[in-house]
C-alpha cells in the first residue's frame, strides 16, 4: 500500500481501531474508451473536504465514525498482479471484521474484493451489463466484471441494476446462464426505489450484500466524468436512495470508473458524497 497524498476527509482512525477502511485502486489498465480513472482516488479524496461532517438525514456525524484511509494499492504491473494485491488487502480488512470501502480505478478490481467474503450477494449499479466473457482478449477487464463476479458468488447471487447498454452476445449469454438484471427503464416505470431495492435483494437471496457502484449508472447530466458515459441514467438522488435502502445489509462497497480528465469536478464531488452517505447508513445500521 502507498499512503495517499491527502486522506479522505474525517478518516482519522488508525487501522486497528477502524470500522471502515477506505482504500484506493488507482488503476485504469483495462479502460476501453476514456482512460483516466487512475486519477480518481486522489480527486475524490480532495472533493470529500467539501462536505459537512454531519449527515443530517441519517443523524450521523462522520467525526464520530472510526474510518481509516489506508492509502492506495500499488498498481504497477498488469491487471493480474493488481487484482492479487487488491485481493490480499481486502481479505485482510474483511477477515478482521472491518468494512472495505474501495475507490477505483476502473471496474476490473471488483471481483477481487468480492472474493474476500463468503456467502454474499452482489448488487452492481451500472449502465452496462459488464457480462462479456472477454473483451479485446482480456478476461479480467472492466467489461467482464459481472461475469467474473458471477463465477465467484454464483449467477443467482449477483444482480446488475440500472442497466441500459449491452451487446447482443451479452444478452444471449445472460439468458443462457440465467443472469437477472434490472434495466434503468424499469426503475423509471416503477418510480419507487423501494421496489427496485426489494427486487434486487430478493434476486440475490443473501443477507450480506456487497454493493459495487460504477458511477456511469448515474445519468451523464449528473456524472459526466466517467469512462463510458451512457445517457438515460439514474438521477444522483435515486442512487443515494438505493444506497440508503440497502445500507443495513452492506458488508462492503466500491465506487469505480470516475475519470477526472473528463470531469468538471461534479462527478468526483458526487462520488465523495455518496461514499459519505454509504458510510453513514452502514454505521447507522450497525450501531
Ligand atoms: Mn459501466
Ligand atoms: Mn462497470
Amino acid at each position: 500500500m502507498r499512503p495517499a497524498p491527502l486522506a479522505f476527509a474525517d478518516a482519522r482512525a488508525d487501522l486497528q481501531g477502524a470500522e471502515f477502511v477506505i482504500f484506493g485502486v488507482p488503476f485504469d489498465g483495462t479502460s476501453t474508451f476514456r482512460k483516466g480513472s487512475s486519477l480518481a482516488p486522489e480527486k475524490i479524496r480532495e472533493a470529500s473536504y467539501n462536505f459537512e461532517t454531519y449527515i443530517f438525514e441519517q443523524d450521523i456525524d462522520l467525526d464520530d465514525v472510526p474510518v481509516h484511509d489506508a492509502g492506495d494499492v500499488e498498481c504497477s504491473g498488469g491487471v493480474k498482479e493488481v487484482l492479487g494485491r487488491v485481493r490480499d488487502f481486502s481479505s485482510e480488512v474483511a477477515d478482521s471484521g472491518k468494512i472495505p470501502v474501495a475507490i477505483g480505478g476502473d471496474h476490473s478490481f471488483t471481483p477481487a474484493v468480492v472474493e474476500s467474503f463468503d456467502d454474499i450477494g452482489v448488487v452492481i449499479l451500472d449502465a452496462h451489463l459488464d457480462f462479456r466473457d472477454s473483451y479485446e482478449g482480456e478476461g479480467l477487464g472492466h467489461a467482464c466484471t459481472t461475469r467474473r463476479v458471477s463465477e465467484v458468488v454464483g449467477i443467482d447471487h449477483v444482480i446488475p441494476v440500472g442497466v441500459r447498454s449491452f451487446s447482443r452476445e451479452e444478452s444471449t449469454d445472460a439468458k443462457d446462464l440465467g443472469l437477472s438484471y434490472i434495466p434503468a427503464s424499469e426503475i423509471f416505470e416503477k418510480k419507487l426505489m423501494a421496489s427496485t431495492a426489494r427486487k434486487a435483494l430478493s434476486f440475490v437471496e443473501r443477507s450480506d450484500i456487497y454493493l459495487s457502484i460504477d458511477m456511469d449508472v448515474v445519468d451523464p447530466a449528473y456524472a459526466p466524468g466517467v469512462g463510458n458515459p451512457e445517457p438515460f441514467g439514474l438521477t444522483a438522488d435515486q442512487v443515494r436512495e438505493l444506497i440508503d435502502l440497502l445500507g443495513s445489509r452492506l458488508v462492503g462497497v466500491d465506487f469505480v470508473e470516475v475519470s477526472p480528465p473528463h470531469d468538471c469536478g461534479t462527478t468526483a464531488l458526487l462520488t465523495a458524497r455518496l461514499i459519505r452517505e454509504a458510510i453513514a447508513v452502514m454505521k447507522k445500521a450497525h450501531r
